[in-house]
């Protein structure tokens, strides 16, 4: 029997997915197979363990799934070893430090304020509790990630581990550079691609591969798989990360979430894949373009990714807060965002982060990119009228229009 409320509630929201301009730089639109398989039947089945070696029967077809999804994000990156098993990336993360560190041990992270993630060091989340975590962050006159203070830190500091990889960082992250200064050091040296991902695996970003001890990701980002998050590792530390995911911080895997990874894997394998990274990096330089002509200001002068981050302080004299809303009322989604050296608290924030990656799965090209930058541009440089928002509205529709999205799913 059908809990109608809460099917109304889900149906508003695949309305919004199909009108909305989706801009928040972390999420996307996954295909109808993964969706398909993220609500298959394999959300019954136990299977804790690893493939051939679980807790519980009738696990024979299952064990298929997990291993087609290692092997398959193993070919992607050329990774040696992968765990697929982590519910997102936060419990990616945890597993890393679990596996890797002692309780108080020194960890050396990128600062929240400046791009890094809460996972990362922040003092309220279990990183920054249980371990001693010391931050890097970007120069104030670049914008970008300062590597000779970075390199002084690691020096002075000897961490046992350093964590490359943000969620609002431009910029391209110089992984060579920053890999060496830690193995020098002693330290272990991992990188938290969740953001990049998909850009990675496209060919279209420089790899961590060939430098890192260790790479976490999200599933649900630049990759378009369903939420979720891996790990993958040398050979040597294959056990170590495998007893941290499961029995160290998990139960039984989601084997469903699993699958639909599998998918996601395949789907990246493709080489229809690489046009889409191509596009989405495209896109968000078709963004910059017009922002700079529009006159606003963007963190570190631009972007080489998936994502801008623009002042909106400097730009309109406005929050990032009432950005976000007064976008919002117009149909456009993205997030309010602290700037490096923001003046404003984080609920406030100066910023707004706007990432391509959706938008794109949508097929949106350059020229949409553009349109989308000017009516973003107009409603944030106007004052607020019902005259602008409406007008706003009117060419937010006309864009949206066009393109059509999981058509043939209805849930009332
Ligand atoms: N790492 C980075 C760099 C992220 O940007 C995020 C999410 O935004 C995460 C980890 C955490 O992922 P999740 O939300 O799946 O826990």
């Amino acid at each position: 029997m059908k809990d109608t409320q809460l099917f109304e509630s889900v149906e508003r929201e695949l309305n919004r997915q199909r009108n909305n301009i989706e801009l928040i730089a972390s999420e996307n639109f996954v295909s109808e197979e993964v969706l398909q398989l993220a609500g298959s039947v394999l959300t019954n089945k136990y299977a804790e363990g690893y493939p051939a070696k679980r807790y519980y029967g009738g696990c024979q077809f299952v064990d298929e799934v997990e291993e087609l999804a290692r092997q398959r994000i193993c070919e992607i990156y050329g990774a040696e070893h992968a765990n697929v098993q982590p519910h997102s990336g936060a419990q990616a993360n945890t597993a890393v430090y679990l596996a890797l560190l002692q309780h108080g041990d020194k960890v050396l992270g990128m600062s929240l304020a400046d791009g890094g993630h809460l996972t990362h060091g922040h003092p309220l989340n279990f990183s920054g509790i249980n371990y001693e975590f010391y931050s890097y962050g970007v120069s104030k006159e670049t914008e970008t990630i300062d590597y000779e203070a970075y390199k002084k830190q690691v020096e002075e500091i000897k961490p046992k581990l350093v964590v490359a990889g943000a969620s609002a960082y431009s910029r391209i992250i110089d992984f060579e550079f920053m890999a060496k200064v830690a193995h020098d050091n002693g330290a272990l040296f991992m990188v938290d691609m969740a953001h990049i991902a998909g850009l990675v695996a496209a060919g279209v970003h420089p790899s961590p591969f060939p430098y890192a001890d260790i790479v976490t990701t999200t599933t649900h980002k630049t990759l378009r798989g369903p939420r979720g998050g891996v790990i993958m590792c040398k050979k040597e530390l294959a056990a170590d990360i495998d007893r941290a995911v499961f029995p160290g911080m998990q139960g039984g895997p989601l084997m469903h979430i699993i699958a639909a990874k599998a998918q996601c894997f395949y789907e990246v394998q493709q080489p229809e894949f690489k046009d889409y990274a191509k596009q989405i990096i495209k896109n968000a330089k078709a963004m910059e373009k017009v922002f700079k002509e529009e006159g606003f200001r963007l963190v570190a002068g631009g972007t080489d990714n998936h994502l801008l981050l623009v002042d909106v302080k400097a730009s309109c004299g406005i929050s990032g807060k009432k950005a976000q809303r007064l976008l919002d009322e117009i149909n456009i989604t993205a997030n309010k965002n602290a700037i490096p050296f923001d003046t404003e608290k984080p609920f406030k924030a100066s910023g707004i982060r706007i990432g391509t990656p959706a938008m794109t799965t949508k097929g949106f090209k350059e020229e949409d990119f553009e349109e989308v930058a000017r009516i973003i541009a107009y409603r944030l440089k106007n004052e607020e009228t019902d005259e602008i928002k409406e007008e706003c509205l009117k060419r937010v529709a006309k864009l949206t229009e066009k393109v059509t999205m999981y058509s043939n799913i209805k849930y009332i």
